[in-house]
Order: structure tokens, then sequence, then C-alpha cells
């Protein structure tokens, strides 16, 4: 039963694994015994990320720096973790970003850079792990939404289209390849503590507390709250869970 949940002898690759929630995945990866591969623009934050991983959980761990929402980085990606490791097992699809303007505001290349980012990249990556996937028998993709991916807001239009959008990629992709053996689902977080939300709650007034009072289990989220639900999604304890979009978020989805 133990082992059901082990992540031994796997490679998962994390976009976006240099901080945030990204990163908070990769060291729940590695403490389950995984070979991680952390992707992100900051080398110097993924140099940090790295070296905290090797020394606290001894896996091996590659940094990898490009921008993600460019097609023929993710191809070298996907064929330097191949070369490294021989293998992928797993694919977080983390690396997400906000603009936060009115609709009536926003500029095209604006809107291009948020869904660029946040689904035509994971949709890029998903696509160019398959066949690596599928050589060693089966894989799990995971996608982080949002819940936004549930809600809209008025600054919100690029965010929200591209988190309902990616909950409809995971759906699409899970039918697509589950003969293949590969599981595709999406963790919609709530409001973790993060760089991403600490511009938020400068940008917006009563933030942090319109969140605490709205969410019952009373609080923000932090990165390890999801750590639990990733080495779930990725095990195979999960193998036949497919196309799901679990929010975990101390119940704000559910609370009228
Ligand atoms: P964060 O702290 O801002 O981290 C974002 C990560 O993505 C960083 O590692 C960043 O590294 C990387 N990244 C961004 N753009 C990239 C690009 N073009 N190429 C490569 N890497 C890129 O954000 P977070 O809060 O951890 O969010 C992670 C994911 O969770 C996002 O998809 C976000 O939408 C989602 N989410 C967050 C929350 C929350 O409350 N925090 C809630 C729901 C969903 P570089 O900047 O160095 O590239």
């Amino acid at each position: 039963m133990k082992d059901m949940y082990s992540l031994e002898g796997k490679v998962a690759t994390i976009t976006g694994g240099s901080r945030g929630i990204g990163e908070g995945i990769s060291q729940a990866f590695a403490a389950m015994g995984c070979d991680v591969v952390l992707v992100a623009r900051n080398q110097e934050r993924i140099d940090g990320a790295v070296n905290e991983i090797t020394g606290e959980f001894g896996t091996k761990a590659l940094r990898i720096s490009l921008d993600i929402r460019e097609e023929e980085a993710i191809i070298g990606m996907v064929q330097q973790v191949s070369k490294a490791f021989g293998r992928i097992d797993i694919l977080v699809n983390n690396a997400g970003i906000n603009i936060r303007k009115m609709p009536q505001d926003y500029q095209v290349s604006e809107w291009d850079e948020v869904l660029e980012t946040n689904l035509r990249s994971p949709f890029l990556s998903s696509r160019a792990v398959y066949p690596y996937m599928r050589k060693v028998g089966g894989g799990k993709i995971i996608n982080i939404g949002s819940m936004l991916s549930i809600f809209g807001g008025a600054k919100l239009a690029a965010y929200s289209a591209s988190k309902g959008g990616i909950v409809q990629l995971t759906r699409s992709l899970a039918v697509a390849w589950a003969p293949d053996n590969i599981q595709v689902n999406a963790i919609l977080p709530g409001f973790i503590d993060t760089d991403l939300t600490r511009q938020a709650r400068k940008d917006i007034n009563g933030l942090y507390e319109h969140v605490i009072l709205r969410t019952p289990a009373g609080r923000w989220g932090e990165p390890r709250d999801l750590a639990g639900v990733a080495v779930f999604l990725a095990s195979n304890a999960s193998d036949f869970l497919t196309g799901v979009a679990l929010p975990v978020d101390g119940g704000f989805s559910i609370n009228l």
C-alpha cells in the first residue's frame, strides 16, 4: 500500500519549479524519491531551488532555464530530460502568470502573453512528452488551474480564459491518451501565499482578509498544501483517475 505512492525511479519535469507552488511540488516529489527537472527563466532562482532539493533529499535534480512560451525551447527541454535520465514519467504544467487589467484596457500582446504561458505552453509541453511517456508504458500529466477555472473576475479575463481552458485541455488529453496509460488531471489551487499572490495583495485592497473570511479553512494556503495531491496524481495510486479538476482550496469554491 505504501509503495502505491512511491515515486522512486521516476523522473518528473516541473515547469515553474523554481519558486512558489512549483517549488513546493518539486520538493514533495523529491521527498518521495523522484528525480526532478526544474524549469523556469531565472537561472539564479532555479539554482537555489535545485541546491535545496539535492541538499535535503539526495535525489537528482536537473536545471533548465528557458521561456516556456517558445516551442523550440520546449522540444529542447524534453530532449535534454530524456538524454539526462533516459525517461520522462511525470510532467507538471505549472508555470503561469497573470496580468491584472480591465478587459477594455488589455493589449493584444498582453492577452497573448497570458494565454501563451498558461494554456499554449501546457499543450506544447504535453504534446512533446507524449512519445516519451508512451515509450515507457504510461505517464502522468498534472496541469495547474485556479479558482479562476471556475469563477470570473473583472480584471481577470485573460487569466480566467487560460485557466478555464486548461480544464478542457485536461479532459481532452485525458480522453486521447487514456489508451496509452497516460493520466491527465488538473489541480485547482485556492489562494496560496506565493510571489504571484503577494503582488495581487499589494494591488487589491482587502484581498488578504477577504480570502480568510471566504475560505472555510480560515486561512491562506501554502505551497506545501498542494504536495499531497500532487504526489497522489503523480503516483500509481491514481492510475484509474483521469480528466478531473480537483480544487485544493480549503473549501473556497464550495462556500456560498
Ligand atoms: P509564482 O510564484 O509567480 O511562480 C511562477 C513560476 O513560473 C516561476 O517559477 C516562474 O519562473 C515560472 N514562469 C513564469 N513564466 C514563465 C515562462 N514564460 N517560462 C518559464 N517559466 C515561467 O506563481 P505561483 O503562485 O507559484 O503559481 C504557479 C501556478 O499556480 C501558476 O500557473 C498560477 O496561475 C497557479 N495558481 C496560483 C495560485 C496562487 O494562489 N498562488 C492560485 C491558483 C493557481 P521565472 O519567472 O523565473 O520564469
